[in-house]
């Protein structure tokens, strides 16, 4: 069975009652149809509040915790954000109809050309990819107004500190294993690059892996 628009507007509907009450990112949420980026397999599960398994072994995020997320990075118009770890493509989808543009970084080959296709598929023209170390962020187009990563650091990565702008956020789970992680809000502030760190939710992500894959 196919996903609905009424499947959608379900979804939608629960994300407020859960508690997201940005009306611009809920907004978002319903312009981008997840069925275009789950697996086909799981096509069915697409509206389902739940993260799903997609290629290379990795996973598209829960829907709240996408809209979490992006409600709590609130960008703006003219805002150009980092995204680590591009994986289907949905949550660099849902923030590029919230702001300039989006750049966003991933390890595998297979789901870079994957998120390209959505993106393209969709008419969407603001978000470019690249195949890289999140680690080491994206030095050529920063400093960045937001950065969001979407996979769990042992520890808050440096590069992506030093490449926020002064009054910039940042949205990184962090966590040494799957059970002990936690979404963190890094706020960047004043002349000698201080900032602030703030723990928002627990959640669950893959690992933000260290390097590039050999082969995919
Ligand atoms: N934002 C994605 C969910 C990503 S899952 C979505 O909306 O679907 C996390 C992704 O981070 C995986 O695809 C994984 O391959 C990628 N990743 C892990 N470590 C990375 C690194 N060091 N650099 C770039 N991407 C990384």
């Amino acid at each position: 069975m196919a996903a609905s628009a009424q499947d959608q507007i379900g979804l939608i509907m629960q994300l407020r009652r859960r508690g997201i009450r940005d009306t611009r990112v809920l907004r978002a949420m319903e312009l981008v149809p997840r069925d275009v980026f789950v697996e086909p397999s799981f096509l069915k599960h697409a509206y389902q509040d739940i993260a799903l398994p997609i290629e290379c072994g990795q996973t598209i995020s829960q829907p709240y915790v996408v809209a979490f997320m992006t409600e709590a990075l609130e960008v703006a118009d003219h805002h150009t954000v980092l995204e680590i770890g591009t994986g289907s493509g949905y949550q660099a989808a849902v923030l590029s109809q919230l702001c300039r543009h989006v750049y966003t970084i991933e390890r595998y080959r297979e789901l870079q050309k994957l998120a390209d296709d959505h993106f393209e598929a969709l008419g969407i023209d603001n978000v470019s990819t690249i195949i890289g170390d999140g680690w080491i962020g994206w030095p050529p187009q920063a400093p960045f107004d937001r950065i969001i990563v979407t996979a769990a650091a042992p520890e808050l990565p440096e590069a992506l500190v030093d490449q926020l702008k002064v009054g910039g956020r940042m949205i990184i789970p962090i966590g040494e294993n799957r059970d002990s992680q936690s979404l963190v809000q890094v706020d960047k502030f004043g002349e000698d690059d201080e900032f602030t760190e703030r723990s928002l939710l627990p959640v669950r992500f893959v690992p933000l892996v260290k390097g590039r894959v050999k082969r995919s």
